[in-house]
């Protein structure tokens, strides 16, 4: 059969033109004023789309689009949310400066919006948030992704309460994303090489307000259908596809942003996936300047940024040897390096030749700037890669961290957002970098602020009962069983949310644990409490698929199920509901494996309180004004231990503060004490977790001053990066040569504070310059347990003589610490382009 396509666009009277602009522009998606613009044309149309602004209009009949574009009313409200979208394009924003040379970040998922599914969960919603937000902000910044033919499944329970998966084809022509095209109007393709094959990818654009995210796609005529598959689903497949996958991404990436005449000064990679980036760069740059291996990856590393999100080894990606060298092995050839010296890029320990090749490796070693995403998850990746860097102690170990943040005008429900605006003012919208707004909390009133967060309860709970009575009619249920679902949940009861992916170390079930206690709990008359839960199950995770069974088995066996309900298919929409309309969001992971988490913030934008293990971003963000902790942020052996301390911790919250404190009401039936929480934790949850701040610091930290590193390369073609390679390769070769042959210092066994000291230390340079090493003297607090030096500083030394290449370093330090105290010498490169003085391997202590 030969099947001749064309795509069909509903024909739009002139005055509605400008929605069709904005339906394809995922601005759309964090304004709620652009998105009632659709809801008004046609409301059973937009439920019907599963609000898609795009398919809406399709669906919309022609004579209702006729009637429409001759209502005055409809008209001005279109031209006010139009005339507010080109000004978001157009306006001054907080980077204000050249947008010549771009960061490209990198993501394998990004969750912008329910019309677009490719995303699976938090690293998604992440990546999409940090998208939207790079718009608000002006700064330089594109998205690469891949465009998934099914994206992540969805989830539906059958009436045991097992989980379903089911991959619905995405419908690409009724999405907002756009084919690039060349010139002649032809696609733009790309190529990479598969393990002897060449894969096409052509190449998407979504439109994210100022911004453009890319997205590449290999579902093509021109590939054969297992290459065509590359792309089909998110996290499906199996390790080979996973490789395929991320080729595409990190080599594919950078060709696609080539063919889109971009260039990537800096790149960001959101999580291992897209590391190997790093190789191409290294390509580009050896073919175009004829550099050596060595000397491009000192051009590329300082320009690199890396992202962990995973705080357990066995989390990181791996790949085993066998397929790398199916997929990889070429690349000796292109790079010019050694089979064994390509494997050491992605080995923690290069001479074992066991070990596998690690994503998370390659992406550290090829980067300058590293990060976990909170405080506690930057500590714990220090102390996961510490051996990367032999001979450095752990708190100069270069990963830092940058707590993640979510998008407020994203996350915020609607009808907050529009009580915020009116008391925090037009700046709020518009100069979304002022954290400080969020100070005017306390100028709304107690009782509006109440009613707004009620009636997103009761949202949540008419919500809650559709999709129960959807999935008791899809399973089968009698007509009296339907009715009930009429009765689960109540508008008023005390509502926790527990919504994450359903994997074992997030303890879904940790309530259950004592179910009379629980169940005293649920029944109370008085002070009823109800659980709403939601999340998927890795379609593999049998235990966590476990964990949703009984969850749902509980209800039934107890016959609780108008006070503990599931809902399917979590997603975006069934996110906002909750995190908006519940009254506690609990979270129970088992410290340190939530490498941040982000619903907790989004919950605490809507003054929904948490109740959390101390771990991920509310290890740095609790304190007892803003919500509750349960344990003090111990850690445990022993599970089984474990579980029982912190089950017994939470009721015990519950039941003595929190069922309490939301019940104690006044005269008003206000409950002053509960409100006045939810604003100190919107107020301080709102500046410190706002993804605004989070792209300050990303740029802060590390895009400027990579974009700086690059235009400094630029200015002389690179010469600076070629010598830097130059020097360490002859440090390399110099560094057994290097001795420190003595420390003197005049310290006595007591010393006063105020007292000055001076250390000297006489350094066999061989051959050596002194201006090519920095001598530090480390010195600090002496912990007699283990002892090593504490909180160490370490202060510059200067060589003062010589005699031959012995060379004496001198510096006087004053004492000002008290307590036992020591010292000593350690020598680390330098050089004006070194970014950070520790290179591997090249570090001598005293
Ligand atoms: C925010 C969000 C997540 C991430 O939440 P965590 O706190 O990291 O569990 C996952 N899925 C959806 C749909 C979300 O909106």
């Amino acid at each position: 059969m030969n099947i001749s396509t064309y795509t069909v666009k509903p024909k739009l009277p002139a005055p509605l033109k400008p929605l069709e602009e904005m339906a394809r522009n995922l601005w759309l998606s964090w304004n709620f004023d652009a998105i009632q613009l659709f809801i008004r044309l046609d409301y059973d149309a937009w439920l019907q789309s599963q609000q898609s602004p795009i398919r809406t209009l399709g669906m919309v009949s022609q004579e209702r689009l006729e009637k429409v574009a001759k209502d005055d009313s409809y008209l001005a409200a279109l031209k006010e949310v139009y005339g507010r979208f080109q000004r978001y394009r157009k306006g001054d924003t907080w980077y204000r400066g050249t947008k010549k040379d771009v960061v490209a970040y990198f993501s394998m998922e990004y969750g912008m919006d329910v019309s677009l599914p490719i995303y699976s969960g938090g690293l998604g919603i992440l990546s999409g948030d940090h998208m939207k937000t790079s718009s608000d902000m002006g700064l330089p910044l594109v998205g690469i992704g891949l465009l998934y033919r099914q994206g992540y499944f969805k989830q539906y329970l059958n009436a045991d309460g097992f989980q379903q998966e089911s991959y619905p084809e995405n419908d690409w022509y009724n999405m907002p994303v756009e084919l690039k095209t060349d010139k002649s109007g032809n696609p733009l393709k790309i190529s990479v090489d598969m393990a002897g094959r060449n894969v096409i990818a052509q190449i998407w654009e979504v439109k994210v307000g100022r911004s453009s995210l890319y997205l590449l796609d290999t579902n093509i005529e021109e590939n054969a259908q297992d290459m065509r598959n590359v792309t089909a689903t998110l996290y499906g497949g199996d390790k080979e596809t996973r490789i395929q996958q991320e080729i595409l991404l990190g080599i594919g990436g950078i060709r696609a942003l080539r063919a889109l005449g971009i260039n990537p000064a800096a790149t960001h990679m959101n999580e291992g996936h897209s590391a190997f980036l790093g190789l191409e760069r290294v390509r580009e740059v050896m073919e175009e300047k004829g550099f050596s291996f060595a000397e491009a990856k000192e051009v590329v590393w300082p320009t690199n940024i890396f992202t962990t999100h995973t705080p357990v080894p066995a989390g990181n990606e791996r790949f085993e040897i066998a397929l790398v060298d199916k997929y990889m092995h070429q690349w000796t050839q292109i790079l010019g390096i050694s089979w064994k010296d390509f494997l050491a890029l992605g080995r923690e320990r290069p001479d074992d030749d066991h070990e596998t090749f690690c994503m998370t490796v390659l992406a550290l070693k090829m980067s300058a700037y590293s990060n976990g995403v909170s405080r506690l998850h930057g500590k714990v990746s220090r102390d996961m890669w510490k051996g990367l860097w032999p001979g450095l102690p752990e708190s100069e170990i270069p990963i830092g961290h940058v707590t993640n943040g979510v998008h407020p005008r994203t996350w915020v429900s609607s009808s907050m957002t529009d009580l915020l605006d009116r008391y925090f003012g037009p700046h709020f919208d518009e100069e979304p970098t002022d954290l400080e707004i969020w100070n005017r909390m306390d100028r709304i009133s107690d009782e509006e602020l109440w009613r707004t967060h009620e009636r997103r309860r009761e949202r949540l709970v008419a919500a809650a009962r559709d999709r129960i009575r959807q999935h008791l009619k899809r399973t089968g249920a009698v007509e009296r069983k339907i009715q009930q679902a009429e009765d689960a949940l109540s508008p008023y009861a005390l509502t926790i949310a527990f919504a994450r992916r359903f994997a074992t170390y997030k303890r879904g079930n940790l309530l259950l644990r004592d179910p009379e206690r629980l169940l005293r709990l649920l029944k109370d008359t008085e002070r009823p409490v109800q659980l709403i839960f939601a999340g998927k199950a890795h379609p593999m995770d049998m235990p966590g698929k476990e964990l949703i069974r009984e969850i749902i088995h509980f209800a039934e066996k107890y016959d609780v199920t108008s006070r503990i309900v599931f809902l399917e298919n979590y997603d975006m929409t069934i996110a906002r509901y909750l995190t908006s309309g519940a009254d506690l969001w609990l979270n129970t992971p088992r410290r340190p494996l939530e490498a941040s988490g982000t619903s907790g913030m989004k919950a605490s934008m809507n003054g929904v309180l948490n109740c959390s293990v101390l771990d991920g971003w509310w290890d740095e963000a609790y304190n007892p004004e803003v919500g509750w902790a349960i344990g003090q942020g111990e850690q445990y052996e022993d599970p089984q231990l474990q579980d029982d301390v912190e089950s017994k911790a939470l009721y015990d919250l519950l039941e003595r503060e929190i069922i309490p404190m939301f019940y104690q009401r006044g005269r008003d039936n206000l409950p002053r004490e509960w409100i006045r929480k939810m604003k100190n934790c919107m107020r301080e949850i709102g500046q410190s977790m706002s993804s605004h701040r989070m792209l300050m610091d990303y740029s802060n930290q590390f895009y400027f001053p990579a974009l700086k590193n690059y235009r400094r390369m630029v200015k002389d073609d690179f010469a600076e990066a070629k010598s830097l390679a130059g020097y360490l390769g002859r440090l390399r070769s110099s560094w057994n040569g290097l001795r420190i042959t003595k420390v003197e210092s005049n310290a006595k066994p007591v010393m006063l504070r105020g007292d000055s000291l001076t250390v000297n230390a006489y350094i066999d340079l061989g051959n050596l310059k002194p201006e090519e090493l920095q001598v530090e003297l480390y010195h600090g607090r002496v912990s007699n347990q283990n002892a090593t030096i504490e909180h160490a500083r370490h202060t510059e030394m200067r060589a003062v003589s010589n005699d031959g290449s012995v060379y004496r370093y001198q510096l006087k330090v004053e004492c000002t610490d008290t307590g036992c105290q020591g010292h000593t010498v350690r020598i680390l490169p330098k050089h004006s382009f070194l970014v950070h003085p520790y290179r591997s391997g090249l570090i001598k202590w005293a």
